[in-house]
């Protein structure tokens, strides 16, 4: 098993389009190395730098640096824990957005050992 079967075991969450609020709620994510690398190459290949935030940050000192009006400006590459939240128990969508189908605790359970063995 890989970072993408893993990706791909998460439910999708239906987020209204533009509904930016759990990014501007959390700070940076965490990320194993392997997805800090993937994501240190798409901002390189996108030719991204710098100050990527374009709204007023006043309101939370806790926004992700990749947050933009337009939304997340690493969307192909964002890592597990942005995928996973909404999804499980543990992780629920302040905005109470829900996937057809949410992960149970012993699902959630099971994919966060997944992430952690594969980020060893
Ligand atoms: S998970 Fe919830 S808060 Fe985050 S973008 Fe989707 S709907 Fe908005
Ligand atoms: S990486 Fe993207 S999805 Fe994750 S918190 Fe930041 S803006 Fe949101």
């Amino acid at each position: 098993m890989n970072l993408d079967d893993l990706y791909n075991m998460i439910p999708s969450v239906p987020c209204p389009p533009g509904c930016i609020t759990c990014c501007k709620k959390f700070g940076i994510p965490s990320r194993t190395p392997e997805e800090d690398l993937r994501i240190k190459a798409f901002l390189r290949e996108h030719g991204i730098s710098g100050k990527l935030n374009d709204f007023e940050l006043s309101d939370s000192d806790n926004t992700c640096p990749y947050v933009t009006t337009r939304g997340c400006a690493i969307y192909p590459v964002r890592p597990f824990i942005c995928r996973l939240y909404g999804t499980a128990p543990n992780y629920l969508c302040i905005e109470n957005v829900r996937p057809i189908t949410m992960l149970s605790p012993e699902e959630e359970e099971e994919l966060l050992f997944l992430y952690r063995s594969i980020g060893k």
